[in-house]
């Protein structure tokens, strides 16, 4: 199974028929039907790791300030306790406690309701100790290796380049910094420099704006912990708006288009 990271940005993607949208639309068909998916999203902060261990997780509308249409959204896909207990297993480093009613994030599900409209496939969410460094988030990475041979996908949601305090809605061209921190990431992806990318911030000055807090980036770490050698990356939906990089990366071996 290949593996994903996508930008998600503004949760309005959810319900706007845009090119990000179609961006997930598409690779969700390039891909073969998981039988699970495990979410690693920007929005569930935690001590310590965590999964969500629910059998019917309810919709998390964990934003304020939108239209009534985004509150009404539900994506009504089942959990996976299997999945999760699986998690618990494969996770040696740590001990990863399970969360029985946790429900989905905005990260999770506004992407999932362009990729798997029906909400016919199981998500089980991981949740991230975003205290704990880049390099921390790549070896839990690593142990998750074996669902890839188990047709689950893993799907990392956040955005590479994110700094809301610097965004603007008026003028949406890509401010200079982010466009080059965004050209900077996809370059080390590309060049498979994964031990740099587990630290952004060495990697040019301007990453102290791309990445102000942690939380949007660290789910990347978790795709590129599990691109086995010589595996390609493959970008799509790459546009920056503003101070917000929606480039999102396809690992692995997808099906035709
Ligand atoms: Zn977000």
């Amino acid at each position: 199974m290949p593996v994903l990271f996508v930008g998600h940005g503004n949760p309005m993607n959810a319900i706007e028929r845009n090119e990000f949208f179609r961006g997930w639309q598409d690779v969700a068909r390039r891909l073969p039907r998981p039988a699970a998916i495990l979410c690693v999203s920007a929005h569930w902060e935690t001590q310590g790791a965590w999964v969500t261990a629910t059998a019917n997780p309810p919709t998390i509308h964990d934003f304020y300030g939108f239209p009534k249409a985004l509150f009404d959204v539900r994506y009504p896909a089942p959990g996976a306790p299997w999945l999760a207990g699986r998690v618990v297993e494969l996770v040696r480093s740590e001990q990863v406690r399970q969360d029985p009613a946790r429900g989905l994030d905005h990260g999770a599900w506004s992407v999932l309701v362009a990729m798997y409209p029906a909400a016919d496939v199981p998500v089980v969410q991981l949740g991230m100790d975003t205290g704990r460094p880049g390099s921390h988030h790549y070896a839990l990475g690593r142990q998750l290796a074996p669902l890839r041979n188990e047709s689950v996908l893993v799907l990392a949601s956040g955005n590479m380049v994110h700094n809301l305090g610097l965004f603007s809605f008026s003028d949406p061209k890509p401010q200079a910094w982010a466009g080059r921190c965004d050209e900077e990431l996809r370059r080390r992806i590309a060049a498979r420099d994964h031990e740099a990318l587990s630290e952004p911030e060495s990697l040019d000055p301007d990453m102290r704006l791309a990445v102000p807090t942690p939380e949007h980036y660290y789910p990347l770490l978790y795709a590129l912990a599990l691109q086995r050698e010589g595996e390609p990356a493959v970008f799509f939906n790459s546009r920056v708006i503003s101070s917000l990089s929606m480039t999102s990366v396809l690992i692995g071996n997808a099906l035709q288009a």
